[in-house]
């Protein structure tokens, strides 16, 4: 059946392709902002092929603000991704990373609760695990966040707790691990190394290259979001959509130089505060419920990447 569906963020990395599959089947509509984190150029390439179908919206507009909310009228399913993402600038602004975080999740819990919307489907992060070394993590591990970041994912998944226990709202937290592929953000390792090493330029590289990555082709995440659309056996529920490998950050290196056929120039830094050394995610959970089985290899999935990337230079470069 045909729903109506709110994807905040969707004119970011995952919510862009993940519009791109919702609108085969529902009517989709964005709020963004066009959050100054990167080009508004890359997001308005993201969207740019929606124009033409009939069932997308836009709203441009900030989850905090409820009025720009209240614009989205018979919403049956908020996917909410909108987000201020990234470990590291989250050390620099946790307060921001907080109002939109929190806030923002809270605001939009809010309006589900005015407009009796009651499929909210949230876009958690591996991060949450923090340090544990007690890999592949299940869900039901301990949770000690080491950044404000992972900390206010946390936080939106206890939102989502009380809300579906309060409003029978069900919620459905789903814990992404390191997502990449065509449209990927450009803070992140994938994007910033395969522009480096074909400029030419050093890729800084923090630690001696043994952390090590769940890294998610993009594709497969966004299967694991759309089978929530339709999930109606139980009212709460974390579920972890990561790959079920984990890649050391040399290994990548050399995946991203094999597949642009070119040799990395190494700029070493020291290890990062907020980045955890490791992650792996059991996926058993949303294989179970949800029929997830990301079945995308890294070789595949950076070629997608490097696919994107030359074909949309001029945005990909900034
Ligand atoms: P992204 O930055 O590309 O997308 C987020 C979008 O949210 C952007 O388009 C931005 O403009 C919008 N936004 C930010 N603040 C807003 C506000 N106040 N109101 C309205 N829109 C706002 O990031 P992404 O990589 O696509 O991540 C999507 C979600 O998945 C985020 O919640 C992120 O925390 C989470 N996540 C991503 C990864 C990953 O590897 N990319 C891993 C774990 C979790």
């Amino acid at each position: 059946m045909m729903k109506h569906i709110l994807v905040t963020g969707g004119a970011g990395f995952i919510g862009s392709n993940l519009v791109r599959e919702l609108l085969k089947e529902h009517k989709v509509t964005v709020i963004d902002n066009f959050d100054d984190f990167y080009s508004r150029e890359q997001k308005e390439l993201n969207l740019k092929s929606f124009w033409r179908n009939e069932n997308f919206s836009l709203i441009e507009g900030d989850i905090r603000r409820m009025q720009d909310l209240q614009e989205a009228r018979n919403v049956d399913v908020i996917i909410h991704l909108a987000a201020k993402a990234g470990v590291r600038p989250s050390i620099e602004n946790p307060i921001l990373y907080q109002d939109v975080n929190v806030g923002g999740t809270q605001n939009l819990l809010e309006f589900a609760k005015k407009r009796e919307i009651k499929q909210f489907i949230f876009a958690s992060s591996s991060s949450v695990y923090g340090i544990n070394e007690n890999v592949p993590w299940h869900e039901e591990e301990k949770l000690l966040p080491i950044s404000p970041y992972a900390s206010t994912k946390l936080s939106g998944e206890m939102l989502g707790h009380v809300y579906s226990k309060l409003y029978n709202i069900r919620f459905i937290a789903l814990r992404f691990f390191t997502v990449y592929g065509p449209g990927q953000r450009p803070d992140l390792a994938i994007h910033k190394f395969f522009k480096s090493i074909i400029a030419g330029s050093p890729i800084p590289v923090f630690g001696d290259g043994s952390t090590s990555r769940d890294y998610t082709f993009v594709n497969d995440t966004v299967k694991g979001i759309k089978a929530c659309v339709d999930y109606e056996e139980s009212d709460f529920e974390i579920i972890n959509l990561g790959n079920h490998k984990t890649v050391t950050l040399r290994e990548l290196i050399e995946a991203i130089e094999n597949t642009c056929g070119k040799k990395a120039i190494i700029n070493r830094l020291p290890e990062q505060p907020g980045d955890v050394p490791r992650t792996f995610a059991n996926v058993s959970k949303a294989a179970a419920m949800l029929g997830y089985n990301p079945d995308t290899n890294l070789y595949e999935g950076l070629s997608e990447f490097y696919k994107w990337f030359k074909a949309n230079q001029l945005v990909a470069h900034q």
